[in-house]
């Protein structure tokens, strides 16, 4: 079998076909495995995520492809959500010893952030998420989905509600702005992450960078006789009839398998394919109606300790989300910085607004935030900060977006689909790449008439959440 691309989406389908006995040959480009979520060295030798990646207690799918290849225990998980507003005000959100969804209502009520009228208006939204068992019935009207601020708006919330708090959490969890969200995937958030089970909204993080996670790969895939080849490019599939017969790699070389897994973005695949079989399949032709939205990071190294905090969540700002690597790490990051100093990474979904900014300016608004929330940084000197613009980093969970995402068995024989895009029910996430990968996996053993499943369930739901579960 042929896995093009060693995303998580390729690594996931490998490993899990090299697990159902099959041997296995991933292709990846790049010289480096993980795809959107990976890891490299910079020149001045720091090892720096692409951006930094996070993971809830409810991907489940994501955890057990981590058991698998070994990398479980690099995960840490934190319980505790701590935000910041702009006057340098704290707030936290963490789980009580109660029955979902109730589990986070006292850290709720005594939320310092957010006034009553917002509380209220929140709760009565949440209830209505909770009580539909996820499920609301509001979610369209005749002319199709309805945005999450639509929703939102149906449902009276105030204008400090929806930015303080449904916009705080869907932006970075969907990257994207709630006008352009559907609302189904807005309320599968709350109810898978917040709602339905007591550990959903636990934010794992990895301790070690991205590109260690991937380690256990190569040897899962090796154990049956595969490999996993990096810097080898695959220009195009070769296809006669309806049926994928080989590749070609960008090394002039032809390959051949029982099946393919085409495991790149929705943007490269169309173009590994012949045109007039991309004019002819929908599938194929539809993947441009998929939009993409961008994200920023910022990766930021003072001179001594400024964030005392393993993470933040900015309010009102610009900058969201502030990951204290040196801390995460615990280990020293050297690399030009004196060792009592500090590696900060921030976080800046669905960024539309720095795309067209410069490096210096996005560096300088991202300063002004961080002196807000983290006073220590007026006296601190800034010893080096790097930009790195993801302008397509994953695509835009818009209304009706779900139609142009297609299965993982491609109309094309022999040629399976896997990738975060493909359709899944998840957005565009680590687990909806692991999902996509294990699906393809459980798609092509089918076709071989050996079926194997690989998909994990959600979390079950709990507490008053299972009665409403089971009811809707
Ligand atoms: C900046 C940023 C921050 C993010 N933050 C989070 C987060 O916090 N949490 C989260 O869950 N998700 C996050 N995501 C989304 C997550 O990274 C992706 O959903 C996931 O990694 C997609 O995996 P994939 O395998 O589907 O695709 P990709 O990771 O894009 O993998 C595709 C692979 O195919 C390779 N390839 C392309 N063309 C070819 C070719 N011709 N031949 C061979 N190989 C090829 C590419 O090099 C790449 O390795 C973030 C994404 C970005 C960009």
């Amino acid at each position: 079998m042929i896995v093009i691309g060693g995303g998580l989406a390729g690594l996931s389908s490998a490993v899990a076909l090299a697990e159902a006995g099959h041997r296995v040959r991933l292709l990846e480009k790049r010289p480096h495995l993980g795809g959107r979520a990976a890891s490299y060295v910079l020149p001045g030798g720091e090892h720096v995520d692409n951006c930094q990646h996070v993971t809830l207690g409810c991907c489940t799918n994501l955890d057990d492809f981590y058991r698998r290849v070994g990398s479980a225990d690099k995960i840490r998980f934190y319980d505790r959500l701590l935000f910041a507003a702009p006057d340098g005000r704290r707030g936290a959100m963490e789980a009580f010893p109660l029955p979902a969804p109730l589990h986070m209502a006292p850290s709720f009520a005594s939320f310092p952030l957010l006034g009553w009228a917002d509380k209220r208006a929140i709760a009565r939204a949440l209830l209505a998420i909770a009580r539909s068992g996820g499920r609301p019935t509001d979610l369209s009207n005749d002319a199709g989905s309805i945005t999450m601020l639509a929703w939102l708006r149906k449902h009276r919330q105030t204008e400090r509600a929806i930015r303080r708090f449904w916009e705080v959490i869907l932006v970075s969890a969907l990257d994207e702005q709630l006008d352009r969200i559907d609302a189904r995937y807005g309320i599968d958030v709350f109810w898978k992450a917040f709602l339905s089970t007591r550990g959903g909204y636990r934010v794992g993080i990895p301790c070690a960078p991205l590109g260690e996670l991937y380690d256990g790969c190569k040897e899962a895939i090796g154990q049956r006789g595969g490999e996993v080849l990096l810097r080898s490019g695959v220009r195009g599939f070769q296809v006669t009839g309806n049926q994928v017969t080989g590749i070609a790699r960008e090394d002039g070389s032809v390959e051949t398998a029982d099946y393919y897994v085409a495991a790149v973005p929705q943007d490269v695949l169309p173009a590994l394919l012949p045109a007039e079989v991309v004019e002819r399949e929908p599938v194929f032709l539809n993947l441009r109606n998929l939009r993409t939205s961008p994200i920023t990071g910022v990766h930021l190294w003072f001179d001594r300790i400024v964030m005392k905090e393993p993470f933040l969540t900015l309010l009102d700002s610009t900058t969201q989300w502030v990951f204290n690597k040196t801390q995460l790490y615990k280990t020293q990051l050297s690399g030009g910085v004196a060792p009592e100093g500090q590696y900060l990474q921030l976080v800046i979904s669905a960024s539309y607004s720095l795309v067209p900014r410069s490096r210096q300016e996005i560096i300088d608004l991202c300063l002004k935030d961080l002196q807000n929330v983290l006073p220590a940084i007026r006296e601190a000197k800034l010893v080096k900060g790097t930009v790195v613009k993801e302008t397509s980093a994953t695509f835009s969970p818009a209304p009706g977006s779900d139609q142009w995402r297609p299965a993982q068995k491609s109309p094309l024989a022999g040629l399976f689909l896997a990738g975060d895009w493909t359709f899944t029910g998840w957005p565009s996430t680590m687990e909806g790449a692991v999902r996509s990968g294990y699906l393809a996996a459980e798609a092509i053993l089918s076709d071989l008439g050996a079926p194997q499943k690989f998909l994990q369930p959600d979390l079950p739901a709990e507490g008053l959440a299972r009665l409403w579960a089971r009811e809707s």
